[in-house]
């Protein structure tokens, strides 16, 4: 039997090469691979946080996806998207990197695995997640239904995640009518 459909939210982030251009070209992959994008925020610029300070600041944005692919068959496309975008697996982790795809929220799903997490396990402690993805969907929910705004609220004021450009282009795709 056929899956429904199944809206999420990535975390898209890149410190490498041309930011913006590696943002855009992970939209275009997932895309090109059969998820739907529905939206997607502006694009933010974010100082280095988290265990490797000395790197270039990354631009992030979050984008909203419609998909017939489990958590775990988007975790693959995600990775393999990556690939493509010249990201080396092998790197330090939290380092420099053209292109990092976390998946935020998928559907009203928790996962807990070695391999995939969701709701993602940093999603109410990063700034730089909450600001895009509270710009996209405003009232943004954890799965026991918490408002990620009041997690947003929680961290306090920071300036470090700057507005930096317009929003990611996507191919507009059709709301399936069920969430
Ligand atoms: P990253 O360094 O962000 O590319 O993530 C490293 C690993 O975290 C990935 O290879 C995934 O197996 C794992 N992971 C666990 N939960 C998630 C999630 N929600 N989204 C993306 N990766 C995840």
């Amino acid at each position: 039997m056929a899956r429904g459909l199944t809206r999420g939210f990535l975390g898209l982030g890149s410190n490498l090469g041309d930011r913006r251009a590696n943002l855009q070209s992970a939209v275009t992959g997932l895309e090109a691979a059969g998820v739907g994008v529905l939206g997607s925020s502006s694009v933010y610029e974010t100082a280095p946080v988290g265990l490797v300070l000395d790197q270039p600041a990354f631009l992030n944005a979050c984008v909203e996806v419609e998909t017939e692919l489990t958590a775990f068959e988007l975790l693959d496309l995600c990775k393999q998207v990556e690939a493509a975008l010249g990201r080396d697996f092998s790197a330090v982790r939290h380092g420099p990197r053209p292109i990092d795809i976390d998946i935020l929220l998928f559907g009203s799903e928790t996962l807990e695995s070695d391999r995939l997490v969701v709701p993602h396990p940093a999603l109410c402690e990063r700034r730089f997640v909450l600001v895009p993805l509270l710009e996209l969907e405003p009232a943004a929910a954890l799965p026991d239904g918490s408002a990620l705004s009041e997690a947003l609220t929680a961290l306090g004021d920071d300036d470090g995640v700057v507005l930096a450009g317009s929003s990611l282009i996507f191919r507009p795709c059709p709301r399936s009518s069920s969430p």
